[in-house]
């Protein structure tokens, strides 16, 4: 055979390899974000937390992505759940405001239900109720609601409807930073009580019989010092980002993440295309090549 037909075999079989590592890359059912709203990293670290812990150490993981400019919770949770910063957004308060209506760029539960997957948000503030979009949503519940109760109503969907994407929002430990401050004993409390709740999500996913194809990225909208946040200061933008599960390659990150790669990386595992205007990437160094 002459060389150079065996160079363009080679070629051949490569450009096959490359391709099918890329379409193949996602290859998850099940996602699950889970927010934990003032989730400070160095607060966590010395907090109660044994199932994020375990999580944390056996998932890739970083202590130092970002969230976005202000760090607000409202701006910084649409960009995680649009993948675009908030001047594609637009949200730049921090209330629930029935006038502004929802959220006018397209969230990752609107993509994924074009697609035709199940999709739920619970979260334990009203405010979120700007992220209802039409007809994206299976299950939606936003209220002032204590973590335990919002994994209570999150496990019951999941055993049920074995839904491909749910977002998660555990509040207290953020209303316990705001009343007794960052790094509180009060907030670590709250921390703890949250581990509780994330340990209910496990327990449902388990029980639903879905694990092995479930990826859970743990992560929060920003970090906090003193009695509030909102600056540039890396002590409120700072914030956790783990990903554990199907796929997942154990280790610390190297490369740089931003809260909104977090629905980049959603919607990447999930095989729902990524548009080209989202700033988000997905981030594929958290997770082994795929291939059948
Ligand atoms: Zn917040």
């Amino acid at each position: 055979m002459p060389l150079n037909h065996i160079y363009k075999k080679i070629t051949a079989i490569f450009l096959l390899l490359c391709w099918a590592n890329e379409v193949l890359a996602g290859g998850v059912g099940h996602v699950f974000i889970v927010s934990f709203d003032g989730g400070k990293p160095s607060v966590m670290r010395d907090s109660n937390m044994p199932v994020f812990k375990h999580m944390q150490q056996h998932g890739a993981c970083t202590s130092a992505a970002f969230t976005v400019v202000p760090s607000y919770t409202l701006v910084a949770h649409a960009s995680m759940l649009t993948g675009v910063q908030p001047n594609k957004h637009l949200i730049d308060w921090n209330d629930w405001r029935p006038a502004k209506g929802p959220v006018q760029v397209p969230t990752i539960f609107a993509l994924a239900k074009k697609k035709g997957l199940t999709t739920g948000l619970i979260a334990g503030k009203t405010k979120f109720k700007h992220f209802e979009t039409p007809y994206s949503l299976d299950l939606f519940s936003a209220g002032e609601t204590a973590a335990l109760d919002v994994a209570k109503a999150a496990a019951e969907f999941i055993v049920t409807q074995k839904p491909n994407l749910t977002f998660i929002h555990f509040a207290d430990s953020d209303n316990a930073g705001h009343s007794y401050g960052w790094g509180s004993e009060e907030q670590k409390r709250a921390f703890a009580d949250q581990d509780a709740a994330l340990q209910v999500l496990r327990s449902a996913v388990a029980e639903a019989g879905i694990e092995k194809d479930s990826v859970f990225i743990l992560t929060a909208d920003h970090g906090g010092h003193g009695f509030g946040h909102g600056t540039t200061e890396l002590e409120d933008m700072h914030i956790p980002w783990v990903a554990w599960g199907k796929g997942v390659k154990p280790g610390v990150l190297k490369g740089r993440v931003d809260i909104h790669d977090t629905a980049a990386t959603a919607l990447w595992l999930l095989d729902v295309h990524v548009p080209r205007g989202m700033d988000g990437r997905p981030v594929k160094e958290a997770f082994y090549r795929r291939q059948k």
